[in-house]
């Protein structure tokens, strides 16, 4: 009998995980969450994606690891010399990957990759890259897939699954950026 491949996969909200777990699962992979998202603001809103990963990973009995504490000021660091896109998401994406990498490097999981790479809306090129980075910068492999066929999909299981949606990409600045009036 083959044992199925280990993949750590970072998870930024529960809509997102739908579509890579099923597809990473289709392809045999065992599969295992990591939740680090200090970019996630406020601190209510982190709470919420975090409670929904945490029952939909209950739900497709998927184990998943959660950093603890809400840390926005790792994030605030990480993007405090260009707060402005696209220069502000690199500094985020690759906060993300960076801690994944290292917490697969620690429990022993040779590859891993994110939900990221299901949103139509994020830079998949650059999500790549820096994964592939933080990668090579800790002796694992980044699994680059194009999850964002299965996006639509994603949105029909979310709705059924009652799953919340979130309707800004999670900084403070993409906050203020939705909610900005312009005149
Ligand atoms: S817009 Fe999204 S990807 Fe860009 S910095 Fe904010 S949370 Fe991160």
């Amino acid at each position: 009998m083959t044992l199925n491949k280990r993949i750590l996969l970072h998870m930024c909200c529960a809509p997102c995980e739908i579509y890579p777990l099923k597809k990473l699962r289709a392809m045999n992979f065992d599969v295992g969450g990591f939740f680090y998202n200090p970019n996630i603001y406020p601190r209510d809103e982190h709470t919420l994606r975090k409670k929904y990963v945490m029952e939909y990973s209950n739900r497709v009995n998927c184990d998943i690891y959660f950093c603890e504490g809400y840390h926005e000021e790792e994030f605030q660091n990480a993007v405090k010399d260009n707060t402005e896109r696209p220069g502000r998401c690199m500094h985020c994406w690759y906060l993300r990957l960076k801690r994944t990498a290292e917490h697969a490097k620690r429990i022993k999981v040779e590859t891993f990759s994110t939900t990221l790479l299901v949103s139509p809306y994020q830079d998949k090129q650059a999500i790549k890259l820096l994964g592939e980075k933080a990668a090579a910068e800790n002796g694992v492999s980044f699994f680059y897939y194009d999850f964002s066929e299965g996006y639509q999909e994603a949105v029909r299981i979310s709705a059924m699954e009652q799953l919340y949606r979130q309707k800004y990409c999670g900084c403070k600045y993409s906050l203020a950026e939705r909610t900005a009036v312009k005149v």
